[in-house]
């Protein structure tokens, strides 16, 4: 090793670098768990599921308090009415993935906004019958866009499209994505694809698909449950039609809190719907806000994405995400974390190529623009199964996910992890492969 090399793999240079991170007391806001032996988890799952920012119990506290004293009142009184709760999300969540306030709603869960943008946005006919996903992707993604397929009577294997790595490759090429568009595209209804993908952490770039897609016809909506609050965006300016996320990841609202939703303002006129245009699954809470307590049954949807809204949400679910945009804005926002993350996961990249270079691939792609806050390290595991490896690093105080058969993901969050976890993730990961010992 050469004095550069030692100097970078040292807690007192990752303590350094902490102490030059503008953003490195926002992990004060947040519950960090504990070890057993009191020092803090080096918690690298916030692609799982977030940590829980410290002013979410404040923000619900409040509104059981509010249902206490108020009982139904609390609809239409407080600092933030149950009525257009979600309409005090709209702004920070727009910012978030780039889109206009109007574009944006949170509402239902990530599979069930995929399925209610594809009631929408996969209308299949004979010529024109094919969603393009990857392959590999997230289980409930696939079996969505498979049901969505079937229930409209045409079958998976001609239908679903798969955008594959090549043969020895793990992360999938633009130029091949947007060569099957262009091949393929006359037939292709819906290009339905993630922002990040979950596995390897690949950024794909949107606005490109979408060009491509668009410029064959085809309707382009992306999964950003791995992109939101991860990397910035521009949905509106990439003309994306529509997009969902879950708020639990990178967003930290708590488990299976509410999911986002953007829908294009292109589709957002009354009368897309009601000249069937743009059909879509109707709910009261879509209907026209002046007019939805008059019951007078005549759907009158509103012209933003809120109109895509099914049913008064869940306001405990409403007040965490509220919560988690507070602390995100907090920080300074989207942009600014990723300029943190940028940094953090490079210096985990540099720590773990020096120090494991033989012993693990990094699957994710080192591109910049390529890859957020995940790193997804294929581990050389020396003869030891996965378990023991698994084992051994959680017993040492990490939090991560692993893959049979050899794959550990780590996502070095820029709201609460530091330069710190990234040096002893390394050290840990090291003695659990009994690499240099
Ligand atoms: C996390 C995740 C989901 C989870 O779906 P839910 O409906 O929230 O349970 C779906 N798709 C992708 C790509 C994910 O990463």
């Amino acid at each position: 090793m050469n004095n550069l090399s030692d100097k970078i793999f040292s807690q007192d240079h990752a303590r350094q670098l902490d102490s030059q991170d503008p953003l490195s007391e926002m992990r004060q806001e947040f519950h960090i768990p504990k070890q057993a032996n009191g020092d803090d988890e080096i918690y690298f799952c916030g692609n799982s599921l977030g940590l829980q920012p410290k002013r979410t119990q404040e923000y619900l506290n409040y509104e059981l308090s509010q249902w206490k004293k108020l009982g139904v009142k609390g609809h239409f009184s407080g600092d933030f009415p149950w009525m257009p709760y979600h309409e005090f999300l709209a702004e920070e969540s727009a910012k978030l993935v780039g889109a206009k306030t109007s574009e944006v709603v949170c509402m239902n869960s990530l599979t069930a906004n995929l399925h209610f943008m594809m009631a929408s946005f996969y209308q299949p006919n004979k010529l024109r019958h094919k969603i393009l996903i990857e392959e590999h992707a997230f289980p409930s993604d696939h079996y969505a866009v498979e049901s969505q397929i079937r229930f409209h009577g045409f079958a998976p294997k001609e239908s679903m499209l798969l955008a594959k790595p090549r043969a020895g490759e793990e992360t999938l090429r633009t130029e091949d994505i947007l060569a099957l568009i262009e091949q393929q595209g006359d037939e292709i209804a819906l290009i339905m694809l993630p922002g990040v993908q979950y596995y390897t952490g690949q950024v794909l770039d949107m606005k490109s698909i979408t060009a491509a897609g668009h410029a064959k016809g085809c309707r382009v909506g992306f999964d950003l449950a791995h992109a939101a609050g991860n990397i910035p965006m521009a949905l509106h300016d990439w003309d994306v039609d529509f997009a969902a996320w879950c708020s639990y990841k990178y967003l930290n609202s708590g488990p299976g809190s509410v999911a986002g939703c953007f829908i294009h303002e292109r589709h957002h006129k009354a009368e897309l719907y009601l000249n069937n245009e743009l059909p879509r699954f109707a709910g009261w809470w879509g209907h026209d806000k002046e007019s939805r307590f008059r019951m007078e049954n005549n759907f009158l949807p509103i012209e933003t994405a809120e109109s895509w809204q099914l049913s008064n949400p869940p306001i405990l679910s409403l007040a965490a995400i509220r919560a988690s945009l507070d602390t995100v804005k907090q920080a300074g926002g989207i942009e600014i974390l990723r300029q943190k993350s940028i940094k953090l996961t490079r210096y985990l990249r540099e720590l773990l190529n020096q120090e494991l270079g033989n012993d693990i691939t990094i699957l994710t792609p080192e591109d910049i623009h390529a890859s957020g806050a995940q790193l997804s390290i294929a581990v050389d595991l020396h003869g030891l199964d996965s378990k023991t490896v698994f084992d051994r690093i959680e017993a040492a105080g990490v939090t991560c996910d692993f893959r049979h058969p050899n794959v550990i993901r780590v996502a070095p969050v820029p709201l609460y992890n530091s330069f710190e976890d990234c040096f002893k993730f390394t050290s840990i990961l090291k003695k659990a492969l009994g690499v240099n010992l």
